[in-house]
């Protein structure tokens, strides 16, 4: 996987960047994690994430195996320290032979884009899961003051049980996967979000515009976003480089053709000629025979 792009700002309002990302192309292995803990604590937490997902694979886990590792990492951080309740969320995809798995605890998100936006995982917080039953509206669930209350996370506490989201399917050509933290998401819309990913023409474009947009939008948190894959040619440029080719037959064919400016002319030259001569040898037959 050679094109992605990754970025993070901590925002306007915030002092840490308590998010972070990783893109390994090498092992295809590319996340975010947002972290959350007084102090400095969430940064630490995040990074935990990070670094064990990227241990586990090299030795070949499972990216749900690797997240339940990540989840006792932080655990075990909180047990070294006193009154520590660090925790992060996590959404990673694993790119490979044209299929990703993605997992995820939390509300970090993952969507795929192919000219439409789809959002692959489902955020683990009470007001997803009213919205999944239909109990909520989309527009009520955007607005809804527990949204960012977590059902799950990695860390917390050692009683919270987490059952990582898991989703496998095939990367199509031109088909791109976008990770990011709620710092995107509760800024702008999904809309907007896919505008921006249609307008822009490579992943760093697309990182760039939509960190952009989420400061422009008031930066409230910190923000992260990974795009992976490049961007599909639009099929219009195939169709007009078929369109230009047929032009170029046709142009080819009409300079082989006789000019109709021609022809005219020569039809009226036979005309003016051949009537004259018709008559003289009209006249010659009825005066000698
Ligand atoms: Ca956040």
């Amino acid at each position: 996987m050679s094109a992605f792009a990754g970025k993070s700002h901590p925002g306007y309002k915030r002092s840490h960047n308590e998010d972070c990302y990783l893109a390994d192309a090498e092992l295809g292995l590319f996340l975010v994690a947002d972290g959350v803990g007084g102090h400095a604590d969430g940064e630490v937490a995040s990074a935990i994430v990070r670094d064990t997902l990227r241990a586990d694979l090299r030795t070949g886990a499972s990216l749900v195996d690797a997240i339940h590792d990540a989840h006792r990492a932080v655990l075990d951080e909180i047990d070294r320290r006193d009154e520590s309740n660090m925790g992060s969320t996590v959404v990673a995809a694993l790119v490979a032979h044209g299929e990703y798995d993605i997992a995820w605890v939390g509300d970090s998100r993952a969507y795929a884009f192919d000219g439409e936006l789809t959002q692959i995982s489902r955020d683990h917080n009470p007001v997803s899961e009213m919205l999944a039953l239909g109990a909520i509206t989309p527009e009520q669930a955007a607005t809804h003051p527990e949204r960012n209350v977590l059902s799950q996370s990695l860390g917390v506490s050692g009683t919270i049980k987490i059952a990582p989201g898991h989703i496998r399917a095939g990367l199509h050509p031109g088909q791109q996967l976008l990770l990011c933290s709620d710092g995107l998401t509760d800024e702008i819309t999904d809309a907007q979000i896919s505008r921006i990913m249609q307008e822009q023409p490579t992943p760093q474009a697309q990182v760039d515009a939509l960190v952009e947009a989420a400061l422009d939008a008031g930066g409230r948190d910190n923000v992260t976003v990974v795009v992976v894959g490049a961007k599909r040619v639009p099929s219009g440029d195939t169709a007009g480089s078929g369109c230009n080719r047929l032009e170029t037959l046709d142009q080819a064919a009409a300079a082989r053709r006789p000019d109709a400016t021609d022809e005219a002319l020569w039809r009226r030259i036979i005309w003016v000629l051949g009537v004259p001569v018709a008559v003289a040898i009209a006249w010659v037959l009825a005066k000698f025979f």
